[in-house]
């Protein structure tokens, strides 16, 4: 099988954070601790599938997060217009990952049930749940639904050979992760399964939780789903932009050849 090429890129960064945010139960919790924002692109002959979609200006100025780059113009370097993108998996309903589903008109996209459940759901009547959320991108998901271009997913799914989707909630209730046969073995795109390294690596719950169970098994199974821990690759940490060789642009990271230096973060 050919293996795919997977591309993680990077259209935001948010500094003004500390540890405390990012663990539960944190004994340094005043401790700076930045975040990066990304979107993941596959490819593979001439298939090409975009994994989440990041958050557009209005979303930046509505909660105060500036962007550095579009998500749409993220795609140029590759020579991609964001009409030519036909499939997007959607790994969860946040403002960071679904907030740039409308910039992507002909997509298809390809979602757990349990999350369009959960962020449609009563759930959503409580503040602090729905906070992650914005109403405008959900109801694009449901445009969508409604044209017929929508595939849901419940739990375990192959999507294409060396593309399969895992539901693990825990951060959201339908949160999927992404497993992908690379030349450097299985990659697993954890997106916010595990922020950071740290979380997956020494089982640190992230503090934005809907079941705790859920998010604790859920870094056992992302051990399980890559090759070596070494292809797990978080959603938001910085860190990826050191272990990874850098792209055609300033922006993207290629990560299916796997990191260049052990991970020891
Ligand atoms: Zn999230
Ligand atoms: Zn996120």
């Amino acid at each position: 099988m050919t293996p795919w090429e997977v591309y993680a890129l990077k259209y935001a960064d948010r500094n003004a954070r500390i540890r405390a945010d990012s663990f539960l139960f944190e004994d340094t919790h005043d401790a700076p601790h930045p975040m990066d924002y990304f979107m993941w692109l596959l490819r593979r002959g001439d298939q090409t599938i975009l994994v989440d979609t990041g958050y557009d200006q209005s979303e930046a100025q509505a909660r105060g997060r500036p962007i550095r780059l579009d998500p749409g113009a993220a795609l140029r370097p590759f020579g991609l217009q964001p009409a030519d993108i036909d499939h997007i998996i959607v790994t969860h309903l946040h403002y960071d990952h679904a907030g740039g589903l409308h910039l992507f008109p002909n997509a298809r996209l390809h979602m757990q049930a349990a999350e369009m459940a959960y962020a449609t759901g009563p759930c959503m009547c409580h503040d602090t749940l729905r906070m992650p959320f914005t109403a405008g991108h959900i109801c694009e998901a449901v445009q969508r639904l409604y044209s017929g271009k929508v595939t849901f997913y419940d739990g375990e799914a192959q999507l294409s050979e060396g593309l399969t989707v895992h539901c693990i909630g825990g951060h959201s209730r339908g949160l999927q992760a992404v497993r992908v046969q690379t030349q450097a073995g299985w990659l697993v795109l954890a997106s916010d399964a595990a922020h950071f390294y740290e979380n997956v690596f020494e089982r640190k719950p992230f503090p934005i939780v809907v079941d705790l169970q859920d998010m604790l098994e859920g870094f056992e199974k992302l051990h399980s789903l890559a090759s070596s821990p070494g292809l797990i690759v978080p959603g938001h940490d910085p860190l990826v932009t050191t272990y990874y060789p850098q792209g055609a642009d300033k922006h993207i990271w290629r990560l299916d050849h796997g990191p260049k230096t052990p991970i020891g973060y």
